[in-house]
């Protein structure tokens, strides 16, 4: 009687097993040749960041390149084209944007432009089709939020919120180390500090319409992003005050400081301050049974963390990486795997939605709830 493995009779299911086998050592041998799958980035606006930041940090990845830039400047563009390796005949400006859509190179638009225009482009990268990679913070406004998670759904594309921090060994270590019981137990409080003095009036980051508010927006989001990932817990309620220098010519759109406070649901209050002003960048958790602290936090480099109440030598010895190549290589990851990234749009409404409460608390001088 023939052995059968239901219908297929053992001859055909050992044959075909064969073929199988054969099959796969060959595509195993061709993937072994085949060079390492990448994915293209465009990135929108070659500002600062850009040039001195992202564009290096590409030497560094393993998944995504370089593949486009798109600039309002031709001669700044030809130039960083030519020293990356980017085809001249990928670069875009802002009007022809939206026939990136026509160049399959182009997998993932970075949008690298003042805070007022990350919505706009972000829907614009959506419609032609490409995955989204914003920075920080996502928008103006709650609102603005919505519509590009809504752009990028709609379009079945990723989009991902440029929270370096969170794709660093420090801060990974910093919020191992607030969920350890050993370390610090119940949470009890957060304080987190974020603030530079600030230049030349005249830029964009002064001027309501690009920047969506002043220091909170930009480096006070960098103190409710700790108090928020490194308690694990999202705020209930907040108040704040906020304050600026009288007729200082840089603060006549924007504040200054702004001092929050955040109550979460545990019980666990974040204490934070964001500013223009004056340079601040710790963080501290404090535990039923111990604490972390960490200065700078939110340095490009040299990121510093301790355990306890004393600062011993340099603190715990991380093994640094690039945040910016880090960052950049999971959105290429999540792309080329088809996964969420680890911060996506909805991370970044949840902070524009908290900070607009923090403006709120601090012009109407109440507690103003978090839904
Ligand atoms: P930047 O001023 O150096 O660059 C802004 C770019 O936008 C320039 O290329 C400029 O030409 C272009 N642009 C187009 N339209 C403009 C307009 N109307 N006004 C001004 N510029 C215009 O700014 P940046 O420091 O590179 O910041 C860009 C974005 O990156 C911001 O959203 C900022 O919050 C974010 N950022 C993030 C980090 C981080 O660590 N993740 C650090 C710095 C900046």
């Amino acid at each position: 009687m023939a052995f059968e493995f239901g219908s297929v009779s053992r001859r055909t299911f050992l044959a075909s097993s064969a073929i199988a086998l054969g099959s796969s050592a060959v595509l195993a041998r061709a993937s072994a040749a085949e060079p390492k799958k990448t994915v293209g980035f465009a990135l929108v606006g070659i500002g600062k960041l850009s040039m001195e930041q992202l564009l290096p940090a590409f030497a560094k990845c393993e998944y995504a390149r370089p593949v486009a830039l798109v600039s309002g400047h031709p001669e700044k563009a030809k130039e960083q084209a030519a020293k990356y390796g980017i085809d001249p005949k990928n670069i875009y400006n802002y009007e022809n944007y939206d026939t990136i859509k026509n160049n399959p190179a182009i997998d993932v638009v970075y949008i690298v432009l003042p805070n007022g225009m990350h919505a706009e482009y972000t829907i614009r990268g959506a419609q032609a089709g490409k995955h989204v990679l914003c920075e920080k913070p996502m928008a103006n406004t709650p609102a603005e939020c919505a519509a590009m998670i809504d752009a990028c759904e709609k379009a079945a594309r990723k989009l991902m919120i440029a929270y370096r921090l969170q794709y660093e060994p420090v801060t990974q270590r910093a919020i191992e180390l607030a969920r350890s019981p050993e370390a610090v137990s119940v949470i009890k409080q957060v304080t987190a500090e974020g603030g530079f003095n600030i230049g030349d009036p005249k830029q964009w980051r002064l001027n309501r319409k690009l920047a969506g508010g002043g220091s909170m927006m930009d480096i006070g989001i960098y103190a409710l992003q700790a108090a928020r990932y490194l308690s694990g817990e999202e705020p209930v309620e907040v108040t704040a005050i906020s304050y600026s220098t009288p007729n200082d010519p840089r603060f006549k759109e924007v504040e200054e400081t702004v001092a929050f406070d955040l109550k979460f649901k545990s019980g666990a209050v974040g204490s934070c301050v964001s500013s223009y002003g004056y340079g601040c960048n710790r963080f501290r958790v404090y535990g039923t049974k111990g604490q972390i602290q960490s200065e700078p936090y939110l340095s490009y480099q040299g990121n510093r963390l301790w355990q306890g109440e004393d600062r011993q030598g340099n603190g715990l010895e991380i093994t640094p990486g690039n945040h910016f190549a880090l960052e950049m290589d999971h959105m290429a990851q999540c792309v080329l795997d088809d996964k969420t990234p680890k911060t996506p749009g909805a991370e970044g409404l949840q902070d524009v939605k908290i900070i607009t409460a923090i403006y709120e608390a601090a012009k109407s001088g109440a507690a103003v709830k978090i839904a």
